[in-house]
């Protein structure tokens, strides 16, 4: 009669170490109390999804408020769904948004004690964990073909009775081991399943740092955890890699909650301790038909961070509007600290909501508008060049023209108490900024005429501009300007305020106001600007006289 051990030899004959060797290997980390180890682990099949950001952010908070450990892992064990590069990408793009693992899968490189960090360089770990439980008989080669899993679950829908290999339905779990290596010897193909001991009409208590207490029925599926391409699944990797990497708290999206109880079991079988869980809310948005639905990478533009990226939002923005959905009390903290040193703010799963919160893009523009906002010219020169490089040439070539210019344009109302917030985003600044550059400006008169206000006259249009580019000196602070527009504008029979015109319309052409929209509409082209004295100051008085000239010879 072939013994378990024997089987387990027969199958794993190259595997060598012991359980006792990889906890040699992989000792319990040297970490003061509290301190929390926890990963990201995300599978290389793609882009950076918005809700993975969500869940690397927190892992990152919560290990660096603890002064922990937040490493990568990358789960790379289902080949078929693998894209080439995507594991560099998400790490580039981590770190974009500051979240750098200090240990770990790295993107070009691996760090740590603790590794490989990269699940398809660990296959011999898991194979010695498989070859043990082989060994107690806590596991066993599966052959059942595709068409008997199929001739399974078609009985089972018959009888409408839960789907799964489990129970009775298990028929490999019954073989002896002397049928085993027969087929082995054969060279029938093979999986390895659990042997659950479980019964889904049992329930076990679990806890979880998000969802508190509750129950759910245990795990009696022998689930695969070994597969016929020599690589764990998802269950198996998950259990074996967070024991050896002395992960404290797993960190991950609520989907998984439905596998905790085969989590929980094989951690037993293992007579391992299993680590805290925190399962975190997914990312929603209401749908066309209103109701709420996931983010879905499919029909969202902002289910993948590399939109933000491309839209030129400030990471910063993203980061703090994904905080303010991960606890409650953060938005208002956040305007108590004018939106700066997000890092002292604490985290913690308590104020963590349990319903999927509505991805709110009003509320990251809002954000974004405030970071932009706070930096200085030099700062937003930076930014705007790194952005730029990447995704916008034609921004580029404007910022390189003449650097200083653009931080001029782009210093208007900037540096003071209460900054102008006249950008959301980087993405779209080369055509909101580019009237102050003559030749942009000369190309959209040319094909775009100007559109003022039907109100006024051609006479009336000339005759404001012309008596503007005469009187309106730049060489005064902004109120005596704005005061001495006022005066030109009442000499040509427009009201200093918009009250008086509104008591005295018949009394006036105008107000004040439309003095202002003829200058802007002239100089910028558009409606909206920034603040047309400043507009005016960086153009310098001979480029808003030539454009006058030009508008008024063309009206
Ligand atoms: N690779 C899994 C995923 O991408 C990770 C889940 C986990 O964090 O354990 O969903």
């Amino acid at each position: 009669m072939v013994l378990d051990k024997e089987l387990a030899e027969l199958i794993f004959p190259d595997v060598h170490d012991t359980i006792e060797d990889l906890e040699k290997r992989y000792p319990k980390r040297n970490l003061a109390q509290g301190c929390e180890v926890t990963r990201f682990a995300p599978s290389p099949t793609g882009f950076l999804h918005t809700g993975s950001l969500f869940t690397s952010l927190i892992c990152h908070k919560v290990a660096k408020d603890s002064n922990g450990v937040f490493y990568v892992r990358l789960e790379d064990t289902d080949t078929k769904r693998e894209i080439q590069g995507s594991g560099e990408e998400l790490l580039k793009q981590l770190h974009l948004f500051g979240i750098d693992p200090s240990e770990g899968y790295l993107g070009n490189s691996q760090k740590g004690e603790y590794g490989p960090y990269i699940q398809s360089e660990r296959a011999y770990i898991y194979k010695v964990v498989i070859k043990h439980l082989l060994e107690e008989g806590k596991a066993y080669p599966c052959f059942c073909s595709q068409e008997e899993l199929d001739d399974i679950r078609a009985k089972q829908e018959k009888a409408k009775i839960i789907p799964g290999y489990y129970g009775p339905f298990a028929k490999y779990r019954y073989l002896t081991n002397d049928e085993r290596k027969e087929r082995i010897l054969r060279g029938d193909p093979y999986v390895i399943r659990f042997k659950s001991s479980g019964n889904h009409v049992r329930k076990i208590k679990v806890s979880d740092l998000v969802h508190g207490n509750f129950e759910i029925a245990e795990n009696d599926m022998d689930i695969v955890i070994f597969k016929s391409d020599g690589l764990p699944t998802y269950h198996f990797a998950h259990v074996c890699d967070d024991h050896f990497m002395r992960t404290t708290t797993v960190i991950r999206g609520e989907e998984w909650i439905a596998s905790l109880p085969i989590h929980i079991e094989l951690f037993k079988a293992l007579g391992w301790e299993a680590p805290k869980y925190a399962h975190l809310p997914v990312i929603m948005k209401i749908g066309e038909n209103g109701n709420k639905r996931k983010l879905s990478k499919r029909l969202d533009n902002e289910a993948a961070v590399s939109y933000f990226l491309k839209d030129g939002y400030p990471s910063e923005a993203l980061i703090m509007y994904l905080m303010t959905i991960a606890n409650s009390n953060f938005e208002e903290w956040i305007f108590e600290h004018h939106f700066e040193h997000m890092e002292d703010f604490h985290f913690s799963f308590d104020k963590m909501s349990l319903e999927g919160a509505l991805f709110d893009m009003g509320k990251l523009n809002f954000f974004s508008k405030e970071i932009l906002s706070k930096k200085n010219k030099y700062e937003i020169k930076d930014m705007a060049i790194s952005y730029a490089k990447e995704y916008n040439p034609n921004l580029l070539s404007l910022i390189n023209r003449d650097e200083d210019y653009f931080m001029e344009i782009m210093n208007i109302e900037r540096e003071k108490e209460n900054p102008r917030k006249d950008y959301e985003k980087l993405g779209g600044l080369d055509e909101a900024i580019s009237f102050f550059y003559s030749d942009l400006y000369d190309a959209s008169i040319k094909e775009n005429p100007l559109s003022f206000n039907e109100r006024f006259s051609k006479d009336d249009i000339k005759e404001v501009l012309t008596s503007i580019k005469d009187n309106l000196s730049l060489e005064q602070d902004e109120q005596s300007w704005f005061n001495n527009m006022k005066e030109i504008g009442e000499k040509l029979g427009y009201a200093p305020n918009g009250k008086m015109y509104k008591q005295n319309p018949e009394s006036y052409k105008g107000s004040v106001s439309d003095v202002a929209e003829m200058i802007r509409i002239s100089l910028t082209t558009r409606r909206n600007s920034p603040n047309l004295y400043y507009v005016m100051k960086v153009l310098k008085k001979e480029e808003c006289d030539r454009r006058f000239n030009s508008v008024i010879s063309n009206l």
